[in-house]
C-alpha cells in the first residue's frame, strides 16, 4: 500500500493539526475522538503528513509486537 492509498482509507476536511496547530487550517482526517469527563467530546485530528508518521510507527510496533497491521486506524491502540 503506497501513501497515496493509504490516506484514502481516511476522511479529510479542513482542519488543524493537533500536533501543530499553529500552522492554521490544513487538510486534516479524524484520528480519534477523545471524552474528556465534563467536556464532551473533542476531536483529534491530523494532516497528511502526521498521519503519514503515526501509519508509520503503529506498522513498525506492529511488526516487533507480532502483530497483523491493520491501516487506517492511526489514532488507535494496537491490538
Ligand atoms: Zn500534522
Amino acid at each position: 500500500m503506497n501513501d497515496e492509498e493509504l490516506l484514502a482509507l481516511y476522511e479529510w476536511a479542513p482542519g488543524k493539526c493537533f500536533r501543530h496547530p499553529a500552522a492554521g487550517t490544513v487538510g486534516t482526517a479524524l484520528v480519534k475522538t477523545i471524552r474528556p469527563r465534563l467536556d464532551g467530546e473533542k476531536e483529534v485530528r491530523a494532516c497528511r503528513r502526521c498521519v503519514l508518521a503515526m501509519e508509520g510507527i503503529r506498522r513498525e510496533a506492529a511488526e516487533r509486537a507480532g502483530l497483523d497491521y491493520e491501516p487506517g486506524h492511526a489514532g488507535e491502540a494496537l491490538g
